[in-house]
């Protein structure tokens, strides 16, 4: 059984009000942390090893103390709430029943960093979630928890939620603050990072919800408890959220010590492949990360069982391997055809890139259609070929990571899968009423 630190009070009916996530213990950490300094806050999630839950994986406490203080410049926290990556909803399911947690996770960011004015951005198509938020940040406001002079220590802090209007895009922290400021969300380029000239040119730290929210347990038990969670570098819980072809899709909090099978297989979490089906690859980590199939998901190069943490799920680079992302497990089984699942990520790529670079507004369209191509059974083997050379020219060659993003799938399919490519190109009437999986299983 894996250890609870983010969703343990989560099944507590009423758990998203103020009265009953205080009756839980709730905001005890945020009065614990105003009694410290904020360097003491800062050294205590140094200590605990957190790393930002976002997808990048890059340590929080570093993050943060990177952040410029400027004489007489405010500061900003922003909460990226974008949660756009096709299978990740674990910020959602953080925000829909557990509210207090981020707000109490924001004010003890908020003081750490000397942002007296903090925002949460939220993905558009989370329509109803601005509203839980909202409530619970007036609920915090009446309880003294934030506002003027929070719990008489002189600090003041406001939080305030804004909606974006449903692009991926916003989820680049450059063309999230871009948006934020009643801009096109167009990523910008870097330097100057955003710790130095963020939101509105003033210094600025953009952190996804579960980081925020994981400082309040580490807060709770100490950075150094909180380290001894976990293995190697990947300490503390992560939210999983699975989907596709399982028995239990939803939203899972580990300790990054299981392995993928466990994960896999087990009652506990997704519960095997439904209806019996054999577990043909997975992507582990959001659209973006690479597919892997089921020999190099449920075991390294090496024959050593891989884990559910960053270290063991990119074991081998890109070549094997893949990332533990932003933790959107996309399952997929026997039946289900690679070229197809490849094209609608393309498609969906193509139809985000903001289109300030060539390589990327280009070459992501022609990979949609020479993947459609193929994938109706009109295409040529070249076309193969092609299809990996404009993936290489994308990637490493654009403003922000979309392009890599775009590229990476579509480059771990060819590697990984590169015979349904070909079945497709040498079977063009088969693969107008079958696809791969179907037919070969
Ligand atoms: Fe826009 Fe794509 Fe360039 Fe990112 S990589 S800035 S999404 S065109």
């Amino acid at each position: 059984m894996s250890k609870k630190l983010l969703l343990k009070d989560a099944h507590i009916e009423g758990i998203r009000y103020f009265e009953t996530y205080r009756k839980q213990g709730g905001y005890t950490a945020a009065e614990k942390a105003l009694k410290m300094t904020p360097e003491e806050i800062l050294e205590e999630v140094k200590t605990s090893g957190l790393r930002g839950r976002g997808g990048a994986g890059f340590p929080t406490g570093m993050k943060w103390s990177f952040l410029a203080k400027p004489e007489g410049v405010p500061r900003h926290l922003v909460v990226n709430a974008d949660e756009s990556e096709p299978g990740t909803f674990k910020d959602r399911y953080l925000m829909e029943f557990l509210p207090h947690l981020l707000i109490e996770g924001m004010l003890i960011s908020s003081f750490v960093l000397g942002s007296n004015v903090s925002y949460i951005y939220i993905r558009g198509e989370y329509s109803w979630i601005p509203d839980i938020l909202e409530e619970a940040i007036e609920e915090a406001k009446a309880a003294g928890f934030l506002g003027k002079n929070i719990l008489g220590t002189g600090f003041d802090c406001e939080i305030y939620v804004q909606r974006g209007g449903g692009a991926y895009i916003c989820g680049e922290e450059t063309a999230l603050l871009e948006s934020l400021e009643g801009k096109r969300g167009n990523p910008r380029l870097k330097p100057p990072f955003p710790a130095v000239k963020g939101l509105w040119e003033r210094p600025t730290v953009v952190n996804n919800v579960e980081s925020i929210a994981a400082i309040v347990p580490i807060i709770d038990i100490t950075g150094a408890e909180y380290a001894k969670i976990g293995v190697g570098r990947s300490t503390g819980t992560k939210l999983i959220s699975a989907c596709g072809n399982i028995n239990k899709p939803g939203v899972y909090e580990i300790d990054m010590t299981i392995t993928v099978e466990e994960f896999i297989y087990s009652d506990e979490y997704c519960g095997g492949i439904a209806n019996g089906k054999k577990l043909k690859a997975c992507i582990p980590g959001g659209s973006s990360v690479p597919i892997v199939p089921a020999n190099l998901l449920l075991r390294t190069v090496n024959g050593e069982p891989r884990y559910m943490n960053y270290e063991s799920l990119a074991d081998g680079g890109f070549a094997t391997g893949t990332m533990m992302g932003s933790g959107g497990f996309i399952v997929l089984d026997e039946d289900q055809c690679i070229v197809e699942h490849t094209m609608t990520l393309a498609r969906f790529y193509h139809h985000e890139s903001c289109g300030q670079c060539t390589p990327c507004r280009e070459g992501t369209g022609w990979m949609h259609k020479i993947l459609k191509k193929i994938e109706k059974g009109e295409g040529k083997m070249e076309d193969i070929d092609l299809l990996w050379d404009i993936q290489r020219k994308i990637e490493g060659n654009t403003i922000c990571p979309l392009g890599d993003a775009a590229a990476w799938p579509v480059a771990a399919a060819i590697r990984h899968f590169r015979d349904e490519f070909e079945w497709h190109v040498k079977n063009p009437e088969l693969s107008q009423t079958q696809n791969y999986g179907l037919a070969n299983y």
